[in-house]
């Protein structure tokens, strides 16, 4: 087992409640794929569907491009499939281009190995999910640790509704959006729902990929576009198909604007006591290796190329710089010596 494996794993058991580790279940599968700090070497192929997946042979997005920048470097998720890093590239320069949209800053990608997260997503473990931030690229390199601490900021009103604020959320986000769409790479893209009022009330264009922009919780700061399964990957599952007949703006916008997604989850009654106790559990709550397709075992486990692309090493991100020593008042001095 690689080092950083079994230390990952040693982690995890310590992490566990006493009764779980002497049950000796395996570790969480999220700690075993953040582990991974390099992709596995090989042809590209993604295994399982969108939640419950990983990635071989998966390509890094450079930090920088003529038209992106890459975010939150330290989290490295700035992994997918080639596909998947060729259709950011090239909406960075469509957009740049045509859409009056300077940049993208590019949020998650996968990580290098896909398969699930210590936090964050329940997607983008087959690289085929990308998140795009929703403010514009600045006119300048964003420094290693900027990239970390800057925030991406909300489209919505500040007022507590769903709705977005035109002063943030502009006829270049509607085009970038669509832009995004209209590649048949993309399988949907998830906006929140306020996001898809405004471009269905707005948008004069091409309205035939509209129904690939989906609504969907969250997503005001940032937009995210999938890519259907690729090919050469017979083990990458579909997701259900977009009805490209209805471009969701009637009805299916209605309930996302109902108080029906938003409204509290029912209060769960509190079960009476069992007359017996409960039968021990057989495995974890969590997921572990052997819940995803069977490959990712062997992507796991696979050498990462060698060399290692430069574009996939991550650089060393400078600390937050540290807060001023406090001030201590006047130093006694030593007496003179008699
Ligand atoms: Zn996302």
């Amino acid at each position: 087992m690689h080092w950083m494996k079994a230390f990952a794993a040693a982690l995890a058991l310590a992490a566990l409640a006493p009764s779980a580790a002497a049950q000796d279940f395996p570790p969480p599968a999220k700690i075993l794929f953040a582990s991974e700090a390099a992709p596995s070497a090989g042809p590209p192929q993604s295994f399982g569907f969108y939640t419950k997946g990983c990635i071989a042979g998966a390509e890094a997005l450079p930090i920088d491009g003529p038209n992106w920048q890459a975010m939150r470097l330290s989290r490295n998720r700035r992994f997918g499939h080639p596909d998947t890093i060729a259709l950011i590239e090239r909406l960075a320069g469509d957009a740049a281009q045509y859409d009056g949209w300077p940049g993208l800053l590019v949020g998650d990608i996968s990580q290098p190995r896909g398969g699930p997260m210590l936090s964050g997503h329940a997607s983008h473990q087959v690289g085929l999910d990308a998140d795009i931030w929703l403010n514009p690229m600045p006119d300048r390199r964003l420094t290693l640790r900027e990239r970390e601490d800057i925030s991406a900021v909300s489209v919505l009103k500040n007022d507590g509704t769903l709705f977005v604020d035109p002063e943030k959320f502009t006829p270049a986000h509607q085009r970038l959006i669509m832009r995004a769409a209209s590649y048949p790479e993309v399988q949907r893209i998830f906006v929140h729902p306020g996001i898809k009022k405004a471009i269905c009330e707005d948008w004069t264009g091409d309205r035939s990929n509209l129904a690939k922009v989906r609504p969907y919780y969250g997503h005001h700061y940032h937009f995210h576009i999938r890519l259907f399964c690729r090919d050469g990957s017979p083990g990458c599952k579909a997701q259900n198909a977009v009805d490209m007949k209805d471009d969701g703006c009637g009805e299916h916008l209605a309930w996302w604007l109902s108080d029906e997604p938003w409204a509290p989850a029912k209060p769960v009654t509190p079960p009476k006591k069992p007359e017996k106790p409960a039968p021990k559990p057989t495995r974890p709550a969590y997921t572990i290796l052997s819940d995803l397709p069977a490959a990712c075992t062997g992507v796991l486990e696979a050498p990462a190329p060698s060399p290692l692309p430069a574009a996939a090493v991550t650089p060393k991100i400078p600390l937050p710089p540290l807060a001023p020593w406090p001030e201590i008042g006047p130093v006694p001095q030593p007496r003179p010596a008699e």
